[in-house]
């Protein structure tokens, strides 16, 4: 499941959506958008080792 994050900007006269391609790790965000982590750079190095450790977890 990607982030759903999403961002409208113009470029010129037309609207163009932004949507971020990150993989979502919870609550439909990536790392990088998670509100709890969005301004917090520890958490989003914390939520990054979970979500690898999830990863790993689920292969064993
Ligand atoms: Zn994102």
């Amino acid at each position: 499941m990607k982030c759903r994050f999403t961002a409208t900007y113009y470029d010129g006269l037309e609207r163009k959506v932004f949507r971020c391609e990150n993989d979502a790790i919870e609550d439909g965000y990536c790392i990088f958008h998670h509100p709890d982590c969005r301004e917090d750079s520890n958490k989003i190095i914390d939520n990054f080792k979970r979500y690898k450790f999830k990863k790993l977890s689920k292969k064993n």
